[in-house]
């Protein structure tokens, strides 16, 4: 029995959608609140509640599952012990293999954000139990919000300079999910995920300036301004300094990586910006 974690969320949706296109059976969706994602059960896919932070619903929920994908959770600053919690019941529950979805470079990462995933993949490490770490880059989705305000204020905004963004579509990122967790290879291993070719801010503006025959530059912003940006697009304080502070890592290269390991696993190119921007502009 395969199951996965946050299956109602935007990417585990899609690992669901590419384990029924590779015609897997016996999938459990585990999820917060099975109401919520009624829609997902079908004849292969069934729900069961799993709250990270009740771990009596953990044990239940993966009593009987040989391999588990282990989607981060999205309560930044909780994650540590949501993640440890289901890798303890996990061990209770005899499972096999976990693959866990990590962030691109997380070890040496300056991000804030690596933080909470270095301790996940310390967890696995410690368990004993063979795991798949799958270091994911940046979702190209990210930008979608930047592409919008590019368009209603002629600017690209962001705070990571230079730096060159190794980012794909959670669509791609699922499919490496699903058939890492579907495949032979059960060895532990970690693979560091991100799209090619990478991409600058800069490269983001052009595409779109090339795109909608507009002069859309890109604008750099010191980390500070660009936190306050983020607020005063609505976002709340503590999410706009995070992503203030990645785009200041991404700087320096901490969302880049030179890795072939994604187009390796799931066999074609990564989306390409290209297609990204014209997705985003229609
Ligand atoms: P979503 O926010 O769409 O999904 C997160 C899922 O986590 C939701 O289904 C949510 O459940 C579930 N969840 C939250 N809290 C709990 C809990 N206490 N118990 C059980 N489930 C819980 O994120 P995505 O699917 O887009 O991304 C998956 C993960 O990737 C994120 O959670 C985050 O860790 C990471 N991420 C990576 C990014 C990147 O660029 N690489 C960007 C953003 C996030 P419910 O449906 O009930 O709300």
């Amino acid at each position: 029995m395969l199951a996965l974690t946050g299956a109602n969320g935007q990417l585990g949706r899609l690992v669901l959608q590419s384990l029924a296109d590779r015609h897997i059976k016996d999938v459990r969706a585990l999820v917060r609140s099975p109401d919520k994602a009624a829609d997902l059960a079908s004849d292969t896919v069934t729900l069961v509640e799993a709250d990270y932070d009740r771990p009596e619903t953990l044990d239940a929920a993966l009593e009987g599952v040989d391999r588990l994908l282990l989607i981060s959770g999205s309560a930044i600053g909780q994650r540590t012990r949501q993640h440890l919690a289901v890798i303890d019941a996990a061990k209770k529950a005899g499972v096999a293999f976990i693959v866990y979805t990590s962030l691109i470079n997380t070890v040496s990462s300056p991000m804030i954000l690596a933080q909470e995933h270095e301790a996940t993949e310390a967890a696995l490490k410690a368990s004993g139990i063979a795991h798949v770490i799958l270091r994911n880059g940046w979702y190209v989705e990210n930008y979608a919000g930047a592409v919008d305000a590019a368009l209603a204020h002629g600017a690209v905004v962001g705070g990571s300079g230079d730096g060159l963004i190794s980012a794909a579509s959670r669509k791609d990122y699922a499919e490496a999910a699903a058939i890492t967790l579907t495949g032979d290879d059960t060895s532990t291993r970690i693979h560091e995920l991100g799209g090619a070719p990478a991409f600058t801010l800069a490269e983001l503006a052009a595409e779109i300036s090339s795109q909608t025959g507009r002069d859309i530059p890109f604008q750099n912003l010191p980390q500070a301004d660009y936190a306050k940006v983020l607020v005063a697009a609505g976002l709340p304080q503590g999410f706009a300094d995070i992503l203030a502070d990645s785009g200041a890592a991404a700087a320096n290269g901490a969302l880049y990586t030179a890795s072939t390991d994604f187009e390796d696993i799931i066999g074609h190119p990564t989306l390409s910006l290209k297609a990204f921007v014209s997705s985003a502009v229609s």
